[in-house]
């Protein structure tokens, strides 16, 4: 079972990922990191675990403790 699920803002681009437990506290309401009002993210991936995601890509944990790309 994937624990991380990738989204992206189809607004302005922004990736992110959130562990999936704070996807279920949130009743899977999932807003863009960078503009709240951006409400239109859609999934693009899945990891088992973090240190696989950070392979892939680079990100930074955000105030509301979800993951950004970085940069
Ligand atoms: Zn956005």
């Amino acid at each position: 079972m994937k624990e991380y699920i990738v989204y992206k803002c189809v607004e302005c681009g922004t990736e992110f990922i959130i562990p999936k437990r704070y996807i279920d506290l949130n009743n899977n309401y999932i807003t863009c990191p960078k503009h709240g009002r951006h409400t239109r993210v859609r999934v693009v991936g899945a990891y088992d675990d973090l240190c696989e995601c950070m392979k892939a890509r680079k990100y930074k944990r955000n105030s509301r403790g979800a993951l950004e790309q970085d940069g």
